[in-house]
């Protein structure tokens, strides 16, 4: 196979004939991974559509890190049958694929329990969507489930100008896929392979298009993100912080960087310095602990204690003193007692996180944790979410509260939801709404907040004149 030319980019077929609609599940890898996706089929001449009953193609782009996330998609998938079939009737022909990562870790197995779907893709192997989608009409069923030679991101189209402005001023770039870290109950070692990180001149060619089309935010993406190490065209390693300097020295228009998700084991010096020295680096870093009990987190394989959390929590504290963390929390992991579990709440309390996210432990087939003794019960992970919400709650409320009165810049990305409002996001990824005119989306501009919804802040915009 070899990589599209410009040329190749430049030309779109005739038209778009028919509609696809692209369900996403799960983590922001996978929403970047539907753009993506979109794009290909977007060359073959596929609009995007957001009504499913209008699709030709459907494209459910599928998470497996909890039983309930891939279950979801089978019972998705049986009314999407029922569609499929009322579809057929009125003549029309319709094609379901399943891609990301229950796609990779059931392959055949989904075409066997829903004969609906056509075709199952794994995430290496998207850009192969069109050849596979041919395949498809000769019927049977098409699984792709390969670690391709080839590298993805050479073949997988790039997208026109105008597809970038309608998606908005903030973009997601994947710099980085799949984990080595084996944590015993999480499956993205098996589902997205080893760790992989994109060389620079690649990233530099996506994110020079995304530059050029008016795009001010970028969020750098990687199942362990700051783990990055990529080839630089001289051939030496690149680490994120560096990686992250060089695209806003390059390009001055991006006014912001994020990155997500970071193990604490690679939060490296370096990109704590670039914390205190890149302006562009947003004060807001999701940095999961998963639990604060050492026993816990031997078990979970996650290689630091709750104190090394600590210690480093310090540190980046140190050089960004407005820094705020959020992180991912697991209750219930086999054999978590309560004492343990009050040591995950001691941390929190310890910490004090911005926001976090939090899950019941799940056991997923094929991990290590699945197969431990002592799987504690439903009522007992149910009783033990609901507390470290309530806790996790009360400290995102204490944050938002204290944004009261406060001047900040927000970074505009769309129309609010009155007329005559404009929303955007703080540099702590708070949503934030003033009354402003459409022309400052893109632009980001001082204000001052004048109210805390639970949800939400409102401001006052503070000067005409804002910075590019
Ligand atoms: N690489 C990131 C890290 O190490 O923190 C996280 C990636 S994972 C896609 C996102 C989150 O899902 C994890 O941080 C963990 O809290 C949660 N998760 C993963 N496997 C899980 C399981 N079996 N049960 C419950 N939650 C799980
Ligand atoms: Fe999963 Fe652990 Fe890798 Fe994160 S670091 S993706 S939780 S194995």
């Amino acid at each position: 196979m070899q990589p599209p030319t410009d040329r190749d980019q430049d030309q779109t077929s005739a038209g778009p004939t028919k509609k696809v609609f692209v369900k996403s599940y799960g983590c922001q890898m996978n929403v970047y991974d539907a753009t993506r996706m979109s794009d290909v089929l977007a060359k073959e001449g596929y609009a995007e559509t957001a009504s499913v009953e209008d699709a030709d193609l459907i494209v459910l782009n599928t998470c497996h890190i909890r039983e309930h996330a891939s279950e979801k998609v089978f019972s998705e998938l049986g009314k999407l049958r029922i569609l499929k079939q009322e579809r057929k009737a009125s003549g029309k022909d319709t094609k379901i694929a399943v891609a990301g990562c229950v796609a990779q870790a059931e392959g055949a197995e989904i075409i066997r329990r829903q004969s609906a779907v056509d075709l199952v893709v794994g995430p290496q192997s998207y850009h192969r969507f069109p050849e596979l989608l041919r395949r498809a009409d000769n019927g049977g069923g098409v699984v792709d489930t390969d670690f391709p030679v080839e590298d993805k991101f050479d073949f997988l189209a790039e997208p026109a100008p105008e597809r970038i402005r309608a998606r908005g001023v903030t973009a997601f770039v994947t710099v980085q896929e799949g984990c080595d870290k084996f944590c015993t109950f999480c499956v993205v070692p098996y589902t997205r392979g080893a760790e992989v990180s994109r060389p620079v001149a690649q990233i530099m060619k996506e994110v020079e298009r995304l530059a050029a089309s008016g795009v001010r935010e970028i969020s750098l993406l990687g199942q362990n993100v700051n783990a990055y190490h990529g080839e630089a065209p001289d051939g030496s390693i690149w680490s994120l912080a560096k990686l992250a300097e060089h695209i806003v020295t390059v390009h001055p228009n991006i006014a912001r960087i994020r990155y997500t998700t970071s193990h604490p084991r690679d939060m490296s010096d370096d990109l704590i310095a670039a914390h205190r020295d890149l302006p562009q680096f947003m004060p807001f870093l999701h940095l999961p602990v998963q639990s604060g009990s050492d026993r816990i987190l031997a078990e979970m394989n996650r290689k630091h204690t709750a104190a090394d959390y600590l210690r480093l929590v310090e540190r980046i504290r140190k050089a960004r003193p407005d820094l705020a963390l959020s992180s991912d929390f697991i209750v219930g992991f086999p054999g978590e007692t309560e004492a343990e579990f009050r040591e995950t709440l001691k941390l929190i309390e310890e910490v004090t996180f911005a926001s976090s996210f939090f899950f019941k432990y799940s056991a997923r087939p094929g991990t290590p944790a699945s197969v431990l003794d002592e799987q504690l019960s439903e009522e007992v992970k149910v009783e033990r979410l609901a507390r470290l919400q309530e806790l996790v709650d009360s400290q995102r409320h204490s944050f938002n509260r204290a944004m009261l009165g406060r001047e900040t810049e927000v970074l505009f990305e769309k129309p609010g939801r009155h007329p005559g409002q404009i929303g955007g996001k703080s540099p702590w990824l708070q949503a934030v709404h003033v009354d402003g005119p459409t022309s400052l989306i893109g632009e980001v501009a001082k204000l001052r907040i004048i109210e805390v919804g639970s949800n939400s802040l409102r401001g006052e915009l503070l000067e005409s004149e804002v910075s590019r």
